[in-house]
């Protein structure tokens, strides 16, 4: 996908941008190759040899979460292991390749790619790229025999998730999103107790999800680079507090209103927005605010107030370290359902279990599809200042 398309892949995004008066598309955004991250820790020797029937995984994009999450978390899978990397830095390919024994013929390049079809042992592929770069890899993917796990946000666009859904079906090969707080033991509870009454009738979720962002620019950084990113914390950060509000509810908003900001003069800002504030009204009268900022000192919470009670967690969505308290009455109840760490494992076991046994998977292509959908009605509702009537499935209503 060109520079252009991808742009226009973005396109409600972009033009709640325009509507805000943000600048015309910068400099180009950061390329492909980029050097080893920071703080990565290699593993001191090579995993043991995969379980039989252990499902080899091409890890595509050696960044930050690949390299400090994913990949180090194979080791707690029962049934998964890396099979191959790809990579635009030939450095770090050799550098990770060594580190965890993926062989020279299973390291491939972007260029190069398209040869992953012919090697067996690569069941499927991990896309851990800017975001801005999944449709047009997942699509390769498939292209590839492969199935493929696509970390979030699924795309750019609700028209990108509906072309990959399309690719997965006409390649037979299942296409899930990385949504590891569903396979979370603390937020896998908050959805039971939501689910189970004992908060009463949900009135008010509240979620926050925020940082402030380096003092980088839309060149350095393809997370502030629109074509990269789309609009910005909504889609990187924001989209956990979607998320949470979507699962704890257990319903789909039947309208929405949102506002988004961008202070001029920022360069942090050129393309993206700095903060959006999105306000969810469900059927059954709930209501959900989310809210998310690149600007503002972190923060990772979630609230959930019923007629009778409320969960409260913060840190709500994190990798490690996640909490849980119960109130009801006048009864206060810090919950420890496990260890937050387990998610990452679960979560690829999952796409396992689907491969060999055709088990449904429960954060598929069509949720991812349903985020951005809802995320275009967002952008839309901040572009025209009016709130935006919602259909089941999260598109727009007339
Ligand atoms: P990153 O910038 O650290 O890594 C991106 C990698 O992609 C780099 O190695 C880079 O060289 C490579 N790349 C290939 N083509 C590129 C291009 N044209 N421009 C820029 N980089 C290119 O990013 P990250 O933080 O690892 O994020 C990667 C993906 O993982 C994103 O989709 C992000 O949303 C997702 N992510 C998910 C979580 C989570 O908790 N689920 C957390 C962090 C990131």
């Amino acid at each position: 996908m060109t520079r252009r398309q991808a742009i226009e892949a973005g396109s409600a995004a972009a033009a709640a941008m325009v509507a805000s008066g943000a600048l015309a598309q910068g400099p180009a955004p950061v390329e492909k190759g980029q050097p080893m991250p920071e703080g990565v820790t290699l593993p001191s020797a090579p995993p043991p040899s995969p379980r039989p029937g252990s499902v080899g995984f091409a890890i595509i994009g050696l960044g930050d979460y690949a390299l400090k999450q994913i990949m180090p978390r194979f080791a707690q899978s029962q049934r998964c292991h890396i099979a191959a990397l790809v990579s635009g830095n030939p450095q770090k390919l050799a550098q990770v390749g060594e580190a965890y024994g993926v062989p020279v013929s299973a390291r491939y390049s972007y260029e190069n790619f398209a040869e992953i079809a012919a090697n067996e042992g690569v069941e499927a592929v991990y896309i851990i790229l800017p975001t801005g770069l999944h449709a047009e890899w997942a699509e390769r993917a498939f292209a590839a025999g492969k199935h493929v796990m696509c970390e979030k946000p699924m795309a750019l666009s609700a028209a990108e998730c509906s072309a990959m859904i399309a690719a997965s079906e006409r390649a037979n090969r299942k296409l899930m999103i990385g949504y590891r707080c569903h396979f979370e033991p603390y937020n896998r509870t908050a959805m039971e107790l939501a689910a189970s009454g004992k908060l009463g009738d949900l009135r008010l979720i509240r979620t926050e999800h925020s940082y402030r962002l380096g003092p980088d620019t839309p060149a350095t950084n393809w997370r502030i680079a629109r074509a990269q990113t789309g609009g910005g914390p909504l889609e990187d950060y924001g989209i956990y507090g979607l998320q949470a509000a979507l699962y704890l509810s257990g319903e789909m908003p039947e309208r929405l209103s949102a506002s988004a900001f961008r202070p001029e003069g920022d360069p942090r800002f050129a393309e993206v927005f700095a903060h959006v504030a999105v306000q969810m009204h469900f059927p059954s009268g709930a209501v959900a605010q989310v809210v998310t900022s690149y600007d503002s000192a972190g923060i990772n919470m979630v609230e959930a107030r019923g007629t009778e009670g409320a969960l409260r967690m913060h840190p709500a969505t994190g990798y490690l370290g996640n909490t849980l308290v119960l109130e009801t009455g006048r009864e206060r109840r810090t919950l420890e359902p496990g260890d937050s760490e387990v998610q990452f494992g679960a979560m690829l076991d999952h796409l396992a279990a689907a491969i060999r046994e055709g088990t449904p998977i429960i954060t598929p292509g069509e949720m991812g599809l349903r985020d951005l959908r809802l995320m275009e009605a967002i952008y839309a509702s901040a572009a025209s200042g009016r709130s935006v009537a919602l259909n089941p499935d999260g598109t727009m209503r007339g």
